[in-house]
């Protein structure tokens, strides 16, 4: 491709100077040639306008004897050789006769003894001046005719030029356009070879990069080297190309994502439908199962069946998240009073285990608008997993207060606490540290996904901090941005 380009642009560099070559021959061969015209004219009639010229020479005419009327012509146009220009090579006179033409002298009779009958000749003959020089022609002449005063005497005063002078410096102007053509040609070489070389070698660039694209390598990069045209579409076509492959990169997690995701629920389904499943078959092909096992199995199949309840409704809410189902609907509403509230309805459960709870708020939280219900469930997941997560009689404190713009409530428990390389990873869908723990506890391992959801469509963050064997802190913080003071 880049070859026929530098091939293309060869030709079109070679015929534009081929083009304007030619114009300016024409040009100048024209323009010689008329100036050449001009200046034989303008010379001849100041000659012939010359009143001692023409005058001396009519009065040579009037010679009885016809050959020394000749002669002395002959001499007086000897006389004026120079302003008439004369060199006996490329210009001549003749002096003819003025009835029939018949040439009676000639100032170079070895080379040029005969005249061919001109126009000009013809319009002297019948006895005008004739100065008309045809530019077309391959000759310039005049003829004037000179008769003696008595009228008697008629003669023609001719004299041509073969313009050899003028066919000379064209061939010479010829030569010089033709050794300015080749000194062209020899320059657009050069020049279309480096043009090619600055605009073909990105668009080679692109070439390369666009097939290693096409074979799934974005990883080629085209050097942007000037600012141009073509420097701005290698900039974009890099940029394209990053584009292009971080938007791959961005399927390619989301597809693993989605695959993990796919094996995870069909994982966490499958376990209790198996329970359930054993526990029904055990029932129906008993029949003297005594009733209290029986009533125990039934209590496993429901509490099963309650399990897989809460892993679809979880996934629901989820999957409503990330189609953007689920809008937050804001109303203004006090965080104080919302901490207070999951207090109050946790606070019996914490008890059952023996936990000392906690509670220290800032005086004057302030209103925030959000949606209350989702905040409420956000921190009774967390209190929950603070209860679940810590053994029997510890301790839960939950704080909260404000800084930065936002409203935080940070909840911490003496519990068992998360090992620094699962705290990366707690809120990932169905990531739980303790797999037997927490289903033992009916956790789903999407409480804490749901949470960082709904807390990062409020535009705040949630973080988490542990200790194995010490605790765990989990701090939710929401801007105050569109939090109003009470
Ligand atoms: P789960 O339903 O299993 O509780 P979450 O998403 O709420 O799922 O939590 C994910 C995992 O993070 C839990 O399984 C647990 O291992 C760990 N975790 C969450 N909170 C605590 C905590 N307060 N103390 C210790 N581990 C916790």
């Amino acid at each position: 491709m880049s070859n026929s380009l530098r091939v293309k642009l060869v030709i079109i560099m070679i015929l534009i100077i081929a083009l304007l070559m030619t114009v300016v021959l024409v040009f100048l061969i024209r323009g010689v040639q008329g100036f050449y015209t001009d200046q034989f004219e303008t010379q001849m009639r100041t000659v012939f306008s010359k009143p001692e010229f023409v005058g001396d020479l009519r009065l040579a005419a009037g010679e009885e004897d016809r050959a020394v009327a000749v002669e002395r012509m002959n001499g007086l146009l000897l006389a004026f050789l120079g302003e008439l220009g004369v060199d006996r090579t490329t210009r001549n006179f003749y002096i003819l006769d003025g009835v029939t033409g018949e040439v009676l002298l000639s100032s170079n009779p070895i080379v040029s003894p005969r005249v061919e009958v001109t126009a000009n000749i013809l319009t002297a003959l019948l006895g005008e001046d004739s100065f008309r020089v045809r530019t077309q022609a391959d000759y310039m002449d005049v003829a004037v005719p000179i008769a003696s005063h008595d009228g008697q005497a008629n003669f023609i005063v001719y004299i041509i030029d073969n313009k050899q002078t003028v066919q000379n410096l064209n061939a010479e102007i010829f030569t010089i356009i033709l050794r300015a053509v080749l000194i062209g040609f020899a320059i657009a070489v050069i020049i279309s070879l480096i043009i090619s070389k600055t605009l073909i070698s990105p668009i080679q660039g692109m070439t390369k990069a666009a097939e290693a694209m096409a074979d799934g390598d974005f990883s080629k990069k085209i050097p942007v080297e000037t600012a141009d045209e073509v420097g701005i579409l290698a900039k974009t076509f890099n940029d394209m190309a990053a584009q292009i492959e971080t938007m791959l990169e961005e399927l390619q997690r989301v597809e693993t994502l989605r695959r993990e995701f796919v094996a995870n629920v069909s994982h966490e389904l499958r376990t209790p439908l198996t329970n359930i499943r054993s526990y029904a078959e055990t029932i129906s092909d008993n029949q003297d199962i005594p009733p209290e096992t029986e009533e125990e199995f039934l209590r496993i199949i429901i509490n099963q069946s309650d399990r897989m309840t809460k892993i679809v409704q979880d996934l629901l809410e989820l999957s409503r998240y990330d189609s953007g189902a689920s809008v937050i609907a804001p109303e203004e509403f006090s965080i104080d009073q919302a901490v207070r509230d999951v207090y109050a309805a946790i606070a019996l459960e914490a008890r059952k285990r023996g936990h000392v709870l906690n509670l220290e708020l800032e005086w004057k939280l302030p209103h925030i608008k959000g949606d209350r219900a989702k905040i409420e469930q956000v921190l009774m997941n967390i209190i929950s997993n603070a209860i679940k997560y810590t053994p029997d009689g510890g301790t839960i404190a939950i704080y909260s207060g404000t800084s930065d713009g936002c409203v935080w409530v940070k909840i911490e428990d003496t519990g068992v606490g998360i090992p620094p390389e699962d705290l990366l990873h707690v809120f990932d869908r169905f990531y739980r540290v303790d797999k037997a723990r927490s289903r033992e506890s009916g956790g789903t391992g999407l409480g804490l996904s749901i949470a960082k959801e709904i807390v990062s469509r409020h535009g705040g963050d949630i973080t988490i901090e542990s200790k194995p064997g010490t605790g765990t802190s989990v701090t939710v913080k929401l801007p105050i941005e569109w939090s109003v003071e009470s």
